[in-house]
């Protein structure tokens, strides 16, 4: 059977191998892999989803409802404190159609984007296929996880035609200055490079002012954001991009051409969302989430980074446990499963010899998991 090189060429992600073993494993493992929130889903879906199937599907326009474009813009505007155009709003099936579809527009076969280490393993699925390598720069603790802008112009120099940001940032809940936005700005201006921002967590900052590339750089950032995470609304599949002046309206050939337009029951659904003003309470739920796990890691006497947004935890090993994927394994015997640092890559100056925590399972069953977490180590 002929399939293509580069599809052949593609491997199961870490994440998937751990979360196949702990599938076949029963109710009572403690599931601090995966990524989709517990909090809610808006209970105004209820309403609002009869009414959108009875009108049935329908192709949208190439960049999103008009309405929904405006809505997101008025949005995006309130709050991040800046005048977004509904022109500038596409709307993405997901973060991960906006993330794409930024490669895909930026990024040359043979050519390079820089991406986050540690990173969130997808950025690399896109490369392959489209025939790119992806670099790394490094995010480190001890420069509270701001990038290096020398590291960056180097890459930048030897021919990387775009850079990934992500803020806040998952596995490592930090947060990017903007200072440091407006400095890698900079830089793009002078090699002609480009920023992708990675915003899918933006609603989910508990410490500092928000920040938002776009705000801070319209000529330079596409930006990435998503009903996924502030609503819950993970299997609706929708978010939106915002895209410089120039490229507007290129972005949703590009869109096309990679999957067609998002559906329109997903953005008919986010559009009765907005419409409403209906606010998520995400941030709160899981800032106080996180300020109990710090408790229960303290008590356990398990190191961790401090978080300042999303509902992850990266806790580090200590230097006896060696290979961080064979210890998420036989974390799963133990009765909780992790993501192990391998699947992120290396933390500067300490390597992969941490494991991710999820926290979107109840409380008690975080209490519990790491509970056994800490019998393990
Ligand atoms: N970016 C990051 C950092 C993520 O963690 C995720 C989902 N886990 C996404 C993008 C994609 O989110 P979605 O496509 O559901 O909006």
């Amino acid at each position: 059977m002929h399939i293509s090189s580069r599809a052949a060429a593609l491997r199961y992600s870490t994440i998937r191998q751990i979360s196949e073993k702990a599938n076949t494993c029963g109710p009572d493992l403690v599931r601090l892999d995966i990524g989709d929130p517990d909090y809610p889903e808006p209970t105004l879906l209820n309403q609002i989803m009869p009414e959108v199937v009875a009108k049935g599907s329908f192709y949208a326009p190439t960049a999103g409802l008009p309405e929904l474009r405006r809505r997101l813009a008025l949005r995006h505007s309130e709050a991040f404190c800046c005048d977004v155009s509904p022109s500038s709003v596409v709307v993405t099936a997901g973060g991960t159609g906006a993330l794409n579809a930024a490669e895909a527009l930026f990024v040359d076969a043979g050519d390079s984007i820089a991406i986050p280490t540690p990173g969130y393993p997808n950025y690399r699925s896109l490369g392959p296929l489209l025939g790119f390598r992806t670099v790394t720069y490094g995010l480190d603790p001890a420069r509270d996880w701001q990038p290096d802008l020398n590291e960056i112009e180097q890459l930048f120099a030897t021919g990387t035609c775009a850079i990934l940001l992500n803020s806040p940032h998952n596995p490592a809940g930090c947060v990017l200055d903007a200072k440091t936005i407006l400095e890698i700005a900079d830089l793009c201006r002078r090699y002609d490079t480009w920023i992708i921002s990675d915003e899918v967590y933006a609603a989910m900052q508990f410490t500092g002012t928000p920040v938002s590339a776009f705000a801070l750089a319209p000529d330079r950032v596409i930006s990435a954001h998503s009903f996924s995470k502030e609503f819950s609304m993970t299997g609706y599949r929708i978010g939106y991009a915002l895209v410089p002046d120039g490229l507007a309206e290129r972005f949703p050939m590009v869109l096309m051409g990679l999957m067609g337009s998002p559906s329109s029951i997903s953005q008919c659904a986010a559009l009765g969302l907005v419409s409403n003003e209906e606010s998520s309470g995400a941030r709160t739920f899981y800032q106080q989430r996180q300020a109990r796990v710090s408790e229960l890691l303290a008590e356990a006497g398990i190191e961790s980074w401090e978080p300042k947004g999303t509902f992850y935890r990266l806790i580090r090993l200590p230097e006896q446990i060696g290979d961080s994927f064979d210890f998420a394994l036989r974390l799963i015997d133990h009765g909780v499963a992790t993501v192990p640092g391998v699947a992120f890559g290396e933390i500067p100056g300490f390597g992969e010899r941490y494991l991710r925590l999820s926290l979107t399972q109840s409380n008690e069953r975080i209490e519990a998991g790491i509970h056994r977490l800490a019998d393990a180590l």
